[in-house]
């Protein structure tokens, strides 16, 4: 089945609320800057994908990339050959570092067009339901510590099972912050710590980990040293004060062997764009798996139709242990798909129909793709 027309549209999605990371002192992110793959075969089956990038903001130029690079190269050739469309990939990309956003973009297309093709829904091609729902953690921004204590509390209230929040700001602030939301959600629920390589040595960070630790139950600390700096994360776990969680340490399924192999982390954190598809990210789960390490799927804020790729991994995965942070879509002012993600009560809930069974909201796409 022929590969007749690949679009690619840059999208800019306005955001609710702006971003700001406190470890990079960028100016905050008011939307985000992704990409939409539409790809359409010979008999008019569509399969939709996305170009999901939040750091760094280089989601309009991986949209070049895939009209320039990938997309002709695409064209005309079987659908049905997932395997060898996605070797294709990565030999015209070469082991370039963003690759896996591309990937997975075309991926997450092929295997939505696979499932309309045959009419069953993606979690089917994956091995069938281990859920019927995926339990979802919250993510409250850096703001005063008020403000962030009532955000976790309308987390809690909304039905979200864990709360995540950013440290890495001034050991004030992130002590200030971790009191007042531990205060204000009680001792039942651990917080996720996301220090996103914030602290630049084994003793900041273990300083830093100890106190935080002292004002709150820590469910992990995510992330505490730069990415490459596997040993140091190996000297934080021996440490004990609390599970160390990899995330920019690790995106492809090399990744994870090299942090297992570095002993380097006790959770991982996999995102389906970072490992370069639904099943790369598949793989990662599995490989956890042999090692009796828990994971989660993580957020680059993905739209509707990034954040359906993960309801029906989220459903088909056998070792879903911890909540998901996969609430991308609530992040924006709207929804780019139709129908909208299914978030109820702390849980996402993949779209029934065949594929990812979401279609474009052709008003918004239409709003929101600009000239890139
Ligand atoms: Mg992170």
């Amino acid at each position: 089945m022929k590969i007749e027309r690949i679009d690619v549209y840059a999208v800019r999605g306005p955001r609710r609320e702006a971003v700001r990371s406190g470890t990079t002192g960028a100016t905050p992110v008011t939307a985000s800057e992704f990409g939409v793959i539409r790809l359409v075969t010979a008999d008019g089956c569509e399969g939709l994908g996305e170009i999901s990038i939040t750091y760094p903001r280089i989601g309009f130029t991986l949209c070049h990339a895939a009209r320039r690079l990938i997309v002709p190269r695409l064209l005309g050739q079987d659908a049905t050959r997932l395997p060898e469309l996605l070797a294709l990939i990565d030999t015209i990309l070469a082991g370039e570092l963003s690759a896996p956003y591309l990937r997975a973009a075309f991926e997450i297309a092929l295997l939505d067009w696979t499932g309309r093709q045959h009419g069953v829904p993606v979690w089917r091609l994956l091995g069938g339901k281990a859920r019927e729902r995926v339990p979802l953690a919250w993510g409250i921004y850096q703001n005063p510590p008020d403000e962030m204590a009532r955000a976790a509390e309308e987390g809690l209230a909304a039905g979200f099972h864990a709360i995540k929040l950013k440290v890495g700001r001034a050991l004030a602030d992130d002590v200030a912050a971790v009191r007042a939301v531990a205060a204000a959600i009680g001792p039942g629920i651990p917080l996720r710590l996301d220090a996103n390589q914030a602290w630049t040595s084994v003793p900041a960070a273990s300083h830093a980990m100890r106190a935080l630790a002292a004002e709150a139950r820590v469910a992990w600390f995510e992330q505490p040293l730069a990415r490459t700096n596997l040993q140091g994360m190996r000297l934080l776990r021996q440490q004990a004060i609390a599970p160390v969680m990899a995330d920019e340490s690790l995106q492809t399924l090399h990744d994870a062997y090299e942090v297992a192999r570095a002993e380097a982390a006790d959770v991982f954190n996999v995102y389906i764009c970072e490992a370069g598809g639904i099943q790369a990210a598949a793989q990662i789960f599995a490989f956890a798996a042999a090692l009796g390490i828990p994971c989660i799927l993580g957020s680059q804020a993905e739209m509707g139709i990034g954040t359906a790729a993960a309801a029906h991994l989220g459903v088909a995965v056998p070792n879903l242990t911890e909540a998901w942070e996969t609430f991308g879509p609530l992040r924006y002012v709207k929804e780019l798909v139709r129908p909208a993600t299914r978030i109820e009560h702390g849980y996402l809930h993949p779209a029934g129909g065949p594929g990812l069974g979401v279609t474009l909201d052709e008003d918004v796409l239409a709003e929101w793709t600009v000239g890139e």
